[in-house]
């Protein structure tokens, strides 16, 4: 005899049902909420078919469609109840499907073909990834031992897998784990030692087809940040000194030296936030004889980068940091695969002058 395995679970199973083996097909009462069944009903399985067919105001079909109709409405019981907004167009596709499927017509028109085995398993990867959710929520990411942190952290590794990226409905599922991932993440203080970058990654997350907003960044916060880093006053004095020795002022743009533009920080939370930034500025002396600067910094929000300048690792010995690093960092990684995290453009923007930095 051949083996049969259930559509749902996809195990072995040697019983008269078609679809079901027993396990699942009691589970599959319980789901729907048949009450259960008296043990003269002959076959369960054919049962429980009608029951959907008559709960679908659907009557008189013949067995292949009644079989046909109970797969849909399993299938989108199963996605109700993963309750994620970016799957509202599957479930309409198979709604139709449900309701194009008529006692007097010759075929069964499928608008959407889908296995219920993966749906049953997007399911219990959704279940996982809730009660995982539910554990990171509940830390308090300031006072958590290292270990622990690292440990919860990687086991929702599995909502990073690049492969699942294939099928239309598991692409739907693994880039809503991941969106709310990031959120909580974001939200939830993971990244509270790193603000700016948080601002960040935050504009770059948008739900399936939504593009993020460029970002116009005036803040104060920020840019104390960068006037503070060792990277930025560094570069300031090399440019007063090559451009600035016999002039009351100077402009430094797209046609100067390559390397007086490009500015990279090593530091924390703008090595995290900006990759390969632009630095242009606007340099005149006051009536003082101090350098004032009209600053405008760009820079493109672009994950995919990130792989490349990884190597200048983090030097802060926060306690988290080398999860962000390390772990944080190949999830981002897969979610700018997956189009999570997006691009966008970034300028900040700022004056200031000599002896305020
Ligand atoms: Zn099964």
């Amino acid at each position: 005899m051949e083996e049969k395995r259930c559509i749902l679970c996809n195990k072995p199973y040697n019983y008269k049902y078609e679809m079901f083996g027993r396990g699942c097909l009691d589970n599959l009462y319980e789901l729907l909420g048949f009450a259960k069944q008296p043990r003269i009903i002959w076959n369960k399985e054919l049962n429980l078919c009608t029951r959907i067919a008559w709960k679908n105001h659907k009557f008189f079909l013949n067995r292949k469609k009644k079989y046909a109709l109970a797969q849909k409405y399993i299938a989108l019981n199963y996605l109700n109840m993963m309750n994620y907004e970016a799957l509202n167009d599957t479930k309409k596709k198979i709604s139709n499907d449900i309701k194009n499927i008529k006692t007097f017509s010759n075929n069964i028109v499928e608008t959407i073909s889908f296995s219920l085995n993966e749906i049953y398993r997007l399911f219990n990867y959704t279940q996982k990834f809730n009660n995982i959710l539910e554990e990171i929520k509940n830390v308090n990411w300031e006072e958590v031992d290292k270990k622990t942190a690292e440990n919860l952290i990687k086991s929702v590794s599995f909502i990073f897998d690049i492969t699942k990226k294939t099928s239309p409905i598991s692409y739907v599922v693994f880039y809503s784990m991941q969106y709310i991932f990031w959120q909580v993440v974001v939200i939830g203080g993971i990244l509270n030692n790193k603000k700016f970058s948080s601002k960040l990654l935050f504009n770059s997350l948008t739900i399936i087809g939504n593009k993020p907003k460029d970002l116009i960044i005036k803040d104060d916060e920020v840019i104390s940040l960068i006037t503070e880093s060792e990277i930025f006053k560094e570069r300031i004095n090399q440019l007063i000194k090559k451009y600035g020795q016999d002039a009351d002022e100077f402009i430094v743009d797209d046609k100067n030296p390559k390397e007086d533009v490009l500015i990279r920080f090593y530091e924390g939370d703008l090595l995290y936030a900006l990759h390969d930034a632009t630095m242009l500025l606007k340099a005149k002396k006051d009536k003082n004889k101090k350098w004032n600067f009209e600053i405008e910094i760009n820079d493109k929000y672009d994950f995919t980068e990130f792989k490349n300048i990884k190597q200048y690792a983090d030097v802060d010995k926060n306690k988290l940091s080398d999860i962000f690093s390390t772990t944080l960092n190949n999830f981002a990684v897969v979610s700018s695969e997956f189009g999570v995290i997006k691009t966008f453009d970034l300028k900040i923007i700022f004056n200031t002058k000599e002896g305020e930095f």
